[in-house]
């Protein structure tokens, strides 16, 4: 087996000062990686914030031989992040990994929930993945090079009660990944998505602390680091949790086409069972695939060619 390696390479974690992001940094440090360790430092969620968690995660890399530095910055301040990125660069020149991972919650039912913490949880972990992304990418581009992870969740993947919030930003990471996917391959940057599930403190009222032994944040950082390597997959949605790593796709089915008489919301509700049954279902490329299926139909109809 290869090893995945690297030595020479500049890594970004942010949200690195505990949990996930604490054993990422450790785990891209010890295979070679300078790495910069972001974390406000605040509580579950978000409120507060103070340097030592990642200012602790980064003296223990460097305690094991390592280099490190770490950085407060909030993931949804730009002029934060900028700082960060910019220092960064004139120390070691260059960024070749993001790892996007900071993240809080605010849980409630929609009911219950107020515009407030939908949008603070909208913010940390869409707006704070796209605002550090965004400090990266010209860089990336420029370098022909960069590995680029969100980390989303089965809460948005699927959905889970009382998320709304965190579900609806979750998923928006996908989305994220599959434009930035399209316009950054040309330039080698590739852009996968992690959905872990570990014993963390975000988790610890859910998880039991014995399954917790084997829910660990490093079962999960083995899959970070497959998506990070040289020979990253690109646009791959990847499951991992204790010790089990799986893919989450998106699928659609061939579907139905109605002749225009019966295109009414009756003849449609009336084809459901067909409309959504999987065979023959297909994982599309981009979303000009979808366009493309439908605007074929229409020119066969006419004889266009
Ligand atoms: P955690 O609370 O231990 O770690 C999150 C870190 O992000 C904290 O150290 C926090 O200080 C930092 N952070 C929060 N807001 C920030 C901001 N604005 N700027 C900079 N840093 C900020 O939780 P975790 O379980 O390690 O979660 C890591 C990521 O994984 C999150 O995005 C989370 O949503 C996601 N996730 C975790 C699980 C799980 O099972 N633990 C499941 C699905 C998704």
């Amino acid at each position: 087996m290869k090893p995945i390696r690297f030595d020479g390479q500049v890594a970004i974690v942010t949200g690195a000062g505990a949990g996930l992001g604490r054993s990422h940094a450790l785990e891209l440090a010890r295979r070679g990686a300078k790495v910069v360790v972001n974390d406000l430092g605040g509580a579950v969620d978000g409120t507060g914030g103070s340097i030592s968690a990642a200012q602790a995660v980064a003296d223990e890399i460097i305690a094991a031989g390592g280099e490190a530095m770490a950085h407060g910055a909030n993931v949804t301040s730009p002029e934060d992040v900028a700082d960060m990125v910019e220092t960064a660069r004139q120390r070691w020149g260059k960024i070749d990994i993001l790892i996007n991972n900071a993240g809080i919650l605010r849980d409630k039912s929609f009911s219950k929930m107020s515009l407030e913490d939908f949008r603070t949880v909208v913010e940390v972990h869409l707006m704070g993945s796209v605002t550090c992304t965004k400090a990266v990418w010209e860089g990336m581009k420029e370098a022909g090079y960069g590995r680029i992870v969100m980390t989303s969740s089965s809460s948005g993947i699927y959905g889970n009660f009382g998320q709304s919030n965190y579900g609806a930003a979750k998923m928006a990471l996908v989305g994220l990944m599959n434009v930035l996917h399209l316009e950054g391959r040309k330039y080698n940057i590739r852009v996968n998505t992690l959905s872990p599930t570990a014993y963390t403190r975000m988790t610890e009222g859910l998880i039991p602390p014995e399954a917790g032994q084997l829910m660990t944040p490093e079962s999960v950082t083995a899959g970070l680091i497959a998506l990070v390597g040289e020979d990253a997959p690109e646009r791959t949605i990847l499951a991992a949790g204790a010790g089990g790593y799986a893919a989450a796709k998106i699928y659609e089915t061939p579907g139905v086409y109605l002749p225009p008489e019966q295109q009414t919301g009756e003849h449609v509700a009336a084809a459901l069972a067909r409309i959504t049954d999987p065979a023959g279902q297909e994982e599309y490329e981009e979303g000009g695939r979808q366009t493309l299926k439908f605007l074929g139909h229409a020119a066969a109809h006419f004889g266009i060619k």
